[in-house]
C-alpha cells in the first residue's frame, strides 16, 4: 500500500520525546528528557477524583465542560488576574492539547499563517498543519543570558495571510518568560495587524526569582481577541489527567467549541470535579511546590555548571537550557543520542523544536521536575564528561 497517511502530516513522524524514553529504558539511564514530575498532586485533590467515581459521576459531563470547574476557572481568573471571564466564557478541553489544536482549526482558513516562537512545543506545528495553515517561525535568541525576540523581526513575519500568533509564556523549551515589555510588542501587533492570540499559559504558576507571569489577555485590548489556554496538569502535578480549558469572549468560545464539540465532545468528569476542587482550594500547594521547582532548578544548574555546561537560568517552567559548546560538542542531536552511552543520562536536543535546526543546534534541555535524588543521581553521573 502507498503511504497512507495525507501529506500536511507527514514531516511528523515518532516524536523525539517516544525515541529518548526509549533510549532511557534500554540504556538504564535516568531520564531528564520528558517533563513530567515524578511525584503526585495534592492528596485531597487525589481523594476528590476517586470520590467523584465512587458517588457515580461517571457519564458523558457536559459539553462545556462540568459547571463546577467553569465556575472555579472564573473565580480563579478574577483572583489571580483580575480578569472577569463568566464561566460560560469558558470551555474545558482534553488537556492545553486539545485546546490548542481546536483553536487553531477553529479560527484558521487553509494557507492562513500562524506565528509561532521558535523553538516552540511540538503540537503547534501538527495542529497548525492539521488546519492546513502555515507556521510562520519567529527565532528567539539568547540575549543577556535569556531567550529573547527581534520586534522587528517578529513584525516582518505578518503578512496579508496571517491570523493569529501562538503565544506560550511561560514558555517551553527555553524557560523565558515574556516581559510586560514583550507583551506589550506582541499586543500592539496584534492590534494594528488584526490578529487573534492565543495564548499557551500552562506554566503560568511556576516562574522563579520573583518573576511573575502576565497574561497577555491582561493588556489593554487584548482579552476580546486571546483564546487564554491553561491546564491541570502541570500547575497540579496530574499530566496524565488530560484537563485544561480555554477562557475567551463568547464569540471565540463558540468557533472553538463549534470544533471541539466533535474531536472529542467532552472529558473526564471525575478529573474535572477534582480540578475544581483544587483551583479553589489548593493553591497554597501550588505555591509550595513552586519553591520545591525553584529549589530543583538552583540544584540542577549548579550540577551542570560543575560538569561543565554552560546553563542559562530559566524564570520558569520544568525546564533548563544548556550550551553544550564548553564541553567540546557542537551538534546537540549528537550529543544528545550519545549521552547515555558517556553519563547514563537522558536529555532532549532542543534544535528538534525549530523549523531552522542550525539555530538551536548547540543546546540542549534537562527537566528539573525530578525527586532530588533523581537529580543529584544525574549530576554525579553527568561529572564523567569532565
Ligand atoms: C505540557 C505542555 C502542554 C500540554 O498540556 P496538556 O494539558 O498535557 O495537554 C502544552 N503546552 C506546553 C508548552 C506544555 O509544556
Amino acid at each position: 500500500m502507498e503511504e497512507p497517511l495525507v501529506g500536511r502530516m507527514r514531516e511528523f513522524g515518532t516524536t523525539v520525546f517516544a525515541t529518548m524514553t526509549k533510549l532511557a529504558v534500554d540504556t538504564g539511564s535516568i531520564n531528564l528528557g520528558q517533563g513530567f514530575p515524578d511525584t503526585d498532586g495534592p492528596a485531597r485533590m487525589l481523594e476528590h477524583a476517586v470520590e467523584a467515581i465512587r458517588s457515580g459521576r461517571n457519564q458523558y459531563p457536559p459539553g462545556p465542560g462540568v459547571p463546577e470547574l467553569r465556575q472555579a476557572v472564573s473565580g480563579h481568573r478574577k483572583d489571580w488576574y483580575g480578569l472577569a471571564y463568566d464561566a460560560d466564557e469558558v470551555l474545558v478541553t482534553v488537556g492545553a492539547t486539545e485546546a490548542i489544536a481546536s483553536a487553531v482549526l477553529a479560527v484558521c482558513e487553509p494557507g492562513d499563517e500562524v506565528i509561532v516562537f521558535e523553538p516552540y512545543y511540538d503540537s503547534y506545528g501538527a495542529a497548525i498543519a492539521l488546519a492546513g495553515a502555515v507556521r510562520r517561525p519567529v527565532t528567539l535568541r539568547v540575549d543577556a543570558g535569556r531567550f529573547t525576540f527581534d520586534p522587528a523581526e517578529l513584525a516582518a513575519a505578518v503578512g496579508p495571510r496571517t491570523r493569529a500568533i501562538l503565544v506560550n509564556s511561560p514558555h517551553n523549551p527555553t524557560g523565558t518568560v515574556f516581559t510586560r515589555q514583550e507583551l506589550e510588542t506582541v499586543a500592539d501587533l496584534c492590534q494594528e495587524r488584526d490578529l487573534i492570540a492565543i495564548t499557551d499559559e500552562v506554566y503560568e504558576h511556576l516562574t522563579y526569582d520573583g518573576v511573575e507571569h502576565v497574561p497577555l489577555a491582561t493588556l489593554p485590548g487584548m482579552r476580546e481577541r486571546t483564546i487564554m489556554i491553561s491546564s491541570a496538569g502541570k500547575s497540579f502535578s496530574v499530566t496524565g489527567w488530560k484537563t485544561g480549558w480555554i477562557c475567551a469572549p463568547p464569540a471565540l468560545v463558540r468557533a472553538v467549541q463549534t470544533v471541539k464539540q466533535f474531536l472529542t465532545f467532552t472529558s473526564g468528569a471525575p478529573w474535572q470535579l477534582a480540578v475544581a476542587y483544587a483551583l479553589r482550594e489548593e493553591m497554597d500547594w501550588v505555591a509550595a511546590q513552586r519553591a520545591a521547582l525553584e529549589a530543583k532548578r538552583d540544584r540542577l544548574m549548579t550540577g551542570l555548571q560543575a560538569a561543565g555546561f554552560e546553563v542559562l537560568r530559566p524564570a520558569g517552567t520544568y525546564f533548563v537550557q544548556t550550551d553544550i559548546r564548553p564541553l567540546g560538542f557542537d551538534d546537540g542531536l549528537e550529543f544528545a543520542m550519545r549521552l547515555p552511552e558517556l553519563a547514563g543520562v537522558v536529555a532532549i536536543p532542543t534544535q528538534v523544536f525549530y523549523d531552522r535546526p542550525e539555530r538551536g543546534r548547540h543546546f540542549v534541555r534537562f527537566a528539573f521536575c525530578k525527586k532530588d535524588e533523581v537529580i543529584d543521581e544525574a549530576v554525579t553521573r553527568l561529572q564523567r564528561l569532565g
